[in-house]
């Protein structure tokens, strides 16, 4: 057991601020690194210490393991915590931090090395019992072999980059005569964004619901699941809108995938927190995609349901202690539903919308987390994820969740920029959404930008009280006397 006394957070933003305010309340100092760009962000002012690590392009900042290696010896840090993106997924880097004496947030390098690649990790299952998307196993190199396989597995296929995340490196093929050039595009995206232009195959499941298992290993051999999160409502293959529990899972199938996701972290001695990636066609098949080795950006619905820090649980298992609790004893609580709060414009194909935030009110209230790295007047820079914030709502059911964030949504005022807030009380009120009955395809099947289209505006005060991606005006409160009084004493909202 080594206690942590200093943590350097790796990272910038909403998520670094968050892990500073878990490390603080457990009495450990902070350390924040930044980049030219982020020299007045709320992060930076949140720690103990900040050091600068160069200029703003993150190739020469927040991916520099040399400057934060440095950074850690000069600040006499004993910790590191990756956050997400940047380096959290690099073995080198949690290699490097250990081999400089200083304890690594995550899991070791090896898991790390293994999940990293989409067909190790599906060699490392295999010898439990986890059900795989069918496909191939190896990358692909004789097209005509590749063809064969493609053609018994049945069309749609997908062709994956072994290396890809976040979304990028995946081409569908319907039929066999594109599967050339399809295939030849994919090794050339793989190669270009993940230095490494290996691809495989998998049968493309045609209304595939997207769910995800948050595990939690010790350093002694145990692991959890701490339930699943539903991440169906995407953009370019990317999460928008997740919650916790998913709405379709039995007690049966919740029970089964639980299991399959403990054997995934297994197979790769695991350690931390992690997150295993299912799909589920519409018999609620499920098959294991990937593993994420990190925390994820939506862990915040699991610690709504939970009421588990998933953060301050990451760093008690880095020193060495045993997982607190039994599977038995996790018990989920109502529900939580989380959006993001992209710089993007939904009206414009979800396109980054960088600039400055003129207005920026955050909504508050009973169960309603709001984790973001900005305040108002502060401009987002254009060398980093488009995140501004995310919106977390805890209630007792879905509905009343799904209520709760329509109410946050309005009350949330952005503007200066377009944000996926207007998309995401779309989702919240539509139909499909609300039933239950929705797949990953939800964007192309319903949304159409009409819908948030904004009306003309008049004049700025108006603009002021539109939210700058909802066609309606928010309602001002009229003023009222109350009889026999001499001046209204009710006020009109203050805008
Ligand atoms: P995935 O999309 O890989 O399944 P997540 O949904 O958890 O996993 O998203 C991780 C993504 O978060 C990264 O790929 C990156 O685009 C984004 N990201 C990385 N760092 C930050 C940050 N500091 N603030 C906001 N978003 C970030
Ligand atoms: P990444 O590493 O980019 O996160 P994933 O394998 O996790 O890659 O896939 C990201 C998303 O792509 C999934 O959430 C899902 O929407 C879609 N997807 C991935 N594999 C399949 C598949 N075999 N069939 C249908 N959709 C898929
Ligand atoms: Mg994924």
């Amino acid at each position: 057991m080594t206690r942590i006394k200093k943590l350097l957070v790796a990272n910038r933003g909403e998520i670094a601020l968050r892990i500073m305010r878990s490390a603080r309340e457990s009495g450990i100092k902070t350390v924040a690194v930044f980049s030219e760009a982020d020299r007045q962000a709320l992060h930076v002012r949140f720690a103990d210490e900040a050091i600068c690590i160069g200029p703003p392009p993150s190739n020469e900042s927040y991916l520099r393991m040399d400057k934060l290696l440095e950074a850690a010896r000069l600040t006499k840090a004993d910790a590191v915590h990756p956050g997400y993106g940047f380096l959290s997924e690099n073995e080198d880097f949690a290699q490097q931090v250990e081999d400089a004496g200083l304890i690594f947030i995550g899991p070791s390098s090896k898991s790390i090395e293994i999940m990293g690649n989409k067909l190790a990790a599906k060699d490392a299952v295999s010898k439990f019992k986890v059900p795989l998307v069918p496909g191939t196993a190896e990358p692909i190199d004789d097209v005509a072999k590749a063809k064969k396989i493609a053609k018994e597995v049945g069309y749609p296929i997908l062709i994956k980059a072994a290396a890809g995340g976040g979304g990028k490196g995946m081409r569908i093929v319907d039929r066999e005569e594109d599967f050339q050039e399809q295939m030849d595009r994919a090794v050339s995206e793989a190669t270009s964004s993940f230095g490494d232009g290996s691809v495989f195959i998998e049968k493309y499941i045609t209304q595939p619901r997207h769910i995800e298992f948050q595990i939690f290993g010790d350093k002694h051999g145990n692991v959890v699941h701490l339930f699943e999160r539903e991440c169906s409502i995407q953009r370019r293959h990317q999460k928008v809108v997740e919650e916790a529990p998913s709405s379709i899972l039995t007690p049966e199938i919740r029970k089964a995938m639980g299991e399959a996701a403990v054997n995934v972290a297994k197979s790769c001695d695991y350690y931390g927190a992690g997150t295993v990636e299912f799909i589920m066609d519409e018999n609620l098949n499920f098959y294991f995609l990937e593993m994420n080795t990190r925390l994820q950006v939506e862990h915040p619905v699991t610690e709504m349901i939970t009421g588990i820090d998933l953060v301050k649980l990451q760093i008690s298992i880095a020193e060495g202690e045993k997982l607190p609790f039994k599977q038995e004893e996790l018990t989920m609580h109502g529900h939580a539903v989380e959006v993001r709060v992209y710089a993007e414009d939904p009206a414009n194909n979800f396109m980054p919308d960088i600039g400055k935030l003129k207005t920026y009110q955050r909504p508050q209230g009973n169960g309603i987390r709001v984790d973001d790295g900005f305040e108002q007047g502060m401009t987002i820079p254009i060398y980093y994820d488009p995140m501004i914030a995310k919106l977390i709502c805890h209630a007792e059911t879905r509905e009343l969740a799904m209520d709760k964030m329509i109410r946050a949504i309005d009350e949330y005022e952005i503007t200066g920029l377009e944000t996926t807030l207007g998309f995401c009380k779309y989702v919240m009120q539509h139909k499909a959404f609300r039933s239950g009955q929705f797949d990953t395809k939800f964007v192309e099947k319903y949304f159409k930008p009409e819908v948030l289209a904004s009306t003309p505006q008049e004049d700025e005060e108006l603009l002021a009280v539109v939210l700058s991606t909802i066609a309606e005006p928010k309602p001002v409160a009229k003023e009222t006397t109350i009889a026999g009084g001499t001046e209204s004493k009710w006020k009109k909202n203050r805008l």
